[in-house]
């Protein structure tokens, strides 16, 4: 493992194409939340810096090098961006463990590897990028063209910091935009290595720019800008509402990727082995923090106790501790006060009547390090807030139905609808209940499968657009429809 400090970091803003101190001086602490120690000051971003950083990404946007630049050569330089992230994996995996506090190995293994993906995928889209011509009446050539939105301000969370932000950054880029990019003030470190990427890639100065900061201040800035025609958002529900509200007055553009609450679903007519062996990593794998973590498990009543006991061992062999340990499979809550958090859901969730199956107490560290153990509730009911509210961390609510009615209605009883997962042999019934969910993913045999060319976002409460895929390079367009007189 090398050390943080022979990682050389940047922790300074990046605008324009140049690395820069916030215009306050400020600076805040950034924690390792696996020891609780401070790994240094970041850059801390204010409204000043993002008047610069969206002033540069504007002159970017309107001299035209980006958005009018030769599909071929725009693909190029995304290629080489993707080249240059999968180059630096291991320096970037490193910093994305030390911010998180996940399991390198799952850093090395997944975060980094998507966000190659996606790059990749959203590099090869500026030659496809294509409109329509349209059948109209009358003597006139009318066609559409995907033209870029302007400037994007993009604000991602803390869970998969460098993937969220491939996610933002790689169509927008893709469609001819320019960006202004917030990393959440717990983890933005990996946003922030990305700067010197983009200069390497030949990314033109401007086009892409990161002002680490918090919510509040950065962001509020960001999303109030008069001169930003876009957000982009990734985050809980609260902040999403909020941002759409804001919004409203200058009428930006909206897109969010919010909370869930997914239902986990196992007939008792399934491959049992497998579906049990998934219940685990679909909720608990990155500590559970994850937006489509299969946080409420649905089991028929006849497998119910095999369902629990599967969840049970699931829990207990899951080792927690060290991100560095090769072993470790559950690493550390990203911060004090989302650790104090899921404490405080388990506590309520037994004050409600839950029992618990396993785990449930925090791991004693005397506040060097914010572990928390996969934890399975039973004897809890979908009416129970610590199975209607999103938790965000490693704890898992088992519930048993009866009939594929009372399950549909149980499985939708949610203010969420971003992902769900179900188990069963019968093809009928999967496509079935596959139909009936309201979710914008679901899964037939499988859990948390995410592909750069399979649209990804959710129903109800759980966002507004799909990314990935041809949906998501169209979220960052504006359709023009052009009419000719032919006579
Ligand atoms: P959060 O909403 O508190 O913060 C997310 C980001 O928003 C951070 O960068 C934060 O600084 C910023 N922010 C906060 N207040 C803001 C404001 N007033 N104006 C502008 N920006 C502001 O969310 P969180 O608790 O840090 O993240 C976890 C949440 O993210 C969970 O609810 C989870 O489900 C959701 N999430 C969703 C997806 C998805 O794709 N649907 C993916 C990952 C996480």
């Amino acid at each position: 493992m090398t050390p943080f400090n022979e990682l050389n970091a940047p922790r300074q803003l990046f605008i324009n194409g140049e690395y820069c101190d916030a215009a306050s001086g400020k600076q805040f602490d950034n924690i390792n939340p696996a020891t609780g120690a401070s790994l240094g000051g970041v850059a801390e971003g204010g409204a000043e810096d993002i008047g610069r950083a969206v002033a540069a990404a504007r002159r970017a946007m309107d001299d035209g090098k980006w958005a009018t630049m030769g599909s071929h050569q725009r693909e190029g330089i995304l290629h080489k961006l993707a080249d240059l992230v999968e180059q630096n994996a291991k320096n970037l995996a490193l910093l994305e463990t030390y911010d998180t506090g996940k399991p390198y190995r799952d850093a090395l293994a997944v975060d980094i590897p998507l966000s190659v993906q996606t790059l990749r995928y959203y590099a090869g889209w500026p030659t496809k990028l294509r409109g329509e011509t349209n059948p109209v009446a009358g003597n006139f050539l009318t066609y559409t063209r995907r033209e870029p939105i302007g400037v994007i301000g993009q604000i991602v969370p803390w869970n998969f910091p460098l993937f969220m932000a491939a996610m933002k950054l790689a169509p927008a880029l893709a469609a001819g935009n320019t960006v202004v990019l917030k990393p959440a003030e717990q983890t933005p470190l990996t946003a922030l290595y990305l700067g010197q990427l983009m200069n390497e890639a030949g990314i033109p100065p401007g086009v892409v720019n990161f002002v680490s900061g918090f919510g509040g201040d950065a962001g509020q800035a960001l999303i109030t800008h008069p001169d930003v025609d876009k957000i982009a958002f990734t985050g809980s529900t609260g902040t999403g509402q909020h941002i759409m509200r804001t919004a409203a007055d200058s009428l930006k553009r909206v897109s969010l990727e919010l909370g869930g609450k997914s239902p986990h679903i196992i007939f008792a007519d399934a491959d049992l082995k497998s579906a049990m062996r998934a219940i685990g990593a679909a909720i608990f794998y990155n500590q559970g923090e994850v937006c489509i973590a299969g946080s409420r498990l649905f089991v028929e009543e006849s497998i119910y106790d095999q369902a629990v006991e599967a969840a049970k061992t699931a829990a207990e062999k899951m080792r927690v501790g060290d991100p560095f340990d090769e072993k470790t499979r559950v690493g550390a809550l990203v911060s004090a006060e989302h650790f104090d958090r899921v404490c405080k859901y388990v506590e309520l969730g037994v004050s409600e009547g839950a029992e618990i199956a396993a785990g449930g107490a925090p791991i004693d560290t005397d506040g060097k390090g914010f572990f928390y153990p996969p934890t399975v509730l039973t004897g809890v009911n979908n009416q129970m807030r610590v199975v209607r509210e999103e938790i965000f961390g490693p704890v898992l609510s088992i519930i048993p139905f009866s009939s594929q009615e009372e399950l549909i209605a149980q499985a939708n009883d949610t203010q969420y609808g971003l992902a769900a997962g179900l188990w069963t042999r019968d093809v009928g019934k999967a496509h079935t209940v596959a139909h009936a969910i309201k979710a914008g993913t679901v899964y037939i045999n499988a859990y948390g499968l995410l592909d750069a060319s399979a649209p990804f976002g959710g129903f109800k409460m759980s966002g507004i657009g799909r990314e990935n895929g041809e949906d998501g390079i169209k979220m960052y367009t504006e359709a023009k429809t052009v009419w000719t007189s032919l006579s």
